[in-house]
């Protein structure tokens, strides 16, 4: 037998953003040994590819996908699509090096991004970095890549407390930022609009970005844009850049009038990059759209504040003000998952009408009522300008795809089963923005060479034998925003290390996916 499998009569995409070409992919074991025209040879398993494109599986750098990937539910949502490599600890959220109560006091605040995950059995015993890696071992369909989750960092060292960190509180953190890069971590990342990390001072995230550098990581950042205005949320992960000498990322953002200037600014003096997944709606919980002061200190903080009667109306009046501003520009705050299952598919003025409550009011009592809750944001705006921003994003050589999906709740961001299709559907073929080749680019070597993934991102020999089988002229997301779990159509068979995890666009329940770290950790 010349290989495990033959992936015969396709035309080999190689995530270089080169032309494609007609060729054969010789798999033997968990790696790629040939890419070729392959006459007579034989193989334990042979996938006929004919009009069929043949890509390395796409990486995605942004998504909440770690606990899903270990239980049943949404396990798929991105292998469907052919993403076969997930990053952890997006937006700086994870759970270890933390003791068991701290794990779970910062789950209570990540859940609205992760669900009860009762699927998972989560046993929040971490003590270590490499604790938590392990319990991927043997039970992912996909390739998982460490971050290092900032909220855990903190909150190791400072709990809760909404302060600038002491030199002493720095050289702590440093200390776990360490370990997680030992771990073979590929990042620091940053959620700096969620708690506890929105009370980091930039000295803060430099002192932490220059022992990332020291292990050749990378900074990425979900920005504090409410905060600062996003030019000045830019402008901070601009300077963490330059203070700390680091490649700094930008989370889910557009290439705009506001963003472009920015770009050709960061070009000049620093090494930036920024993800899309390229919807014009965002997703996240009710709680982000609290003025920050009244966020600060985490959800028991929050809680307590809002039974001062004084404070509660200023934090009522607040969101009251912040709603009407919104829905002035269009936007549309719509239900995707709260605990009790009330409101979902609602906007937050429809579910307020349901129960007689002016908006704010009902607003911060569904605060106050569960415990967790899930939004779709819509931008607002037009298909055209939506088109025209999609285009623009899309081309911009410092771009990659990154879906950010979320995959629980009743009627998440359709970005989760959609975002990978879509680009080909929308952006290669509907917009004709870019190529087919520049496309698979910013979802392979792209993301491969920026977040320091080794051996992934090409299909050439000696790489892991991540491949996705799709056909160019018909995938597409089929994912809606009343439907948001609607698998994508057209992509045929996706391997994770040489294993074939989808097979005519339906999973095997093969578990082959594996922690892979850093290069050169
Ligand atoms: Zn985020």
């Amino acid at each position: 037998m010349d290989f495990d499998v033959l992936i015969r009569g396709g035309t080999v995409i190689d995530g270089s953003g080169q032309p494609g070409r007609p060729a054969d992919v010789g798999i033997v074991g968990e790696r790629v040994v040939a890419v070729d025209r392959i006459e007579g040879a034989t193989a334990a398993t042979i996938l006929e590819a004919a009009g069929r494109v043949v890509t390395p599986g796409f990486i995605d750098v942004h998504v909440h996908s770690e606990i899903a990937l270990l239980g049943e539910d949404h396990r798929y949502g991105g292998l469907l699509q052919g993403v076969t490599t997930h990053l952890t600890a997006p937006d700086g959220f994870g759970w270890a090096p933390l003791p068991p109560g701290p794990a779970r006091a910062l789950w209570g605040a990540t859940r609205f991004a992760y669900g009860d995950a009762s699927e998972a059995e989560l046993s929040f015993d971490w003590p270590t970095a490499q604790a938590y890696l392990g319990t991927f071992r043997g039970r992912t369909p996909a390739n998982v890549v460490p971050q290092v989750p900032h909220c855990a960092v903190r909150l190791a060292v400072m709990g809760w407390e909404p302060r600038p960190a002491t030199p002493a509180d720095i050289a702590a953190m440093e200390g776990i930022v360490r370990e997680w890069m030992e771990a073979g971590a590929v990042s620091l990342c940053l959620g700096l609009e969620y708690q506890p990390s929105a009370a980091a001072e930039t000295a803060e995230l430099v002192a932490l970005s220059r022992i990332a550098r020291a292990y050749d990581g990378l900074y990425a950042a979900h920005i504090r844009q409410r905060a600062l205005g996003l030019p000045g949320a830019w402008r901070e992960t601009m300077e963490i850049g330059r203070q700390a000498d680091i490649p700094v990322h930008i989370s889910h953002s557009f290439v705009n009038d506001m963003t472009e200037p920015l770009l050709e600014e960061a070009a000049r003096t620093c090494d930036l990059t920024l993800e899309s997944y390229l919807y014009p709606a965002g997703c996240t919980h009710l709680v982000l759209m609290l003025p920050q002061w009244a966020q600060a200190g985490g959800p028991e903080a929050m809680r307590a504040r809002l039974r001062d009667p004084a404070v509660r109306a200023r934090v009522v009046a607040a969101m009251d003000a912040t709603l009407a501003e919104g829905q002035a520009q269009g936007a549309r705050g719509v239900f995707a998952a709260t605990t009790s299952g009330r409101y979902i598919g609602l906007s937050v003025q429809e579910a307020a009408a349901t129960t007689g409550l002016p908006p704010g009011e009902f607003a911060v009592r569904t605060l106050e009522d569960e415990a967790y809750t899930l939004l779709v944001f819509h931008h607002g705006g037009t298909e055209a300008e939506h088109r025209d921003i999609t285009a623009r994003t899309i081309r911009h050589p410092r771009m990659l795809v990154a879906s950010d999906g979320i995959y629980h709740g009743a009627q998440p961001h359709p970005r989760g089963y959609g975002c990978f299709s879509r680009v080909f559907r929308l952006a290669v073929r509907e917009l004709g923005a870019v190529t087919l080749e520049e496309a698979v680019h910013k979802m392979t070597a792209a993301p491969a060479a920026r977040f320091r993934i080794p051996e992934r991102g090409l299909l050439a020999p000696g790489y892991a034998a991540d491949v996705v089988v799709f056909a160019p002229d018909t995938v597409a997301d089929r994912s809606t925003w009343e439907q948001p779990y609607l698998e994508p159509v057209g992509v045929d068979c996706v391997l994770v290390n040489g294993q074939v995890v989808v097979e005519r666009g339906r999973p095997t329940g093969r578990l082959p996916g594996r922690v892979v770290r850093r290069k050169g950790s």
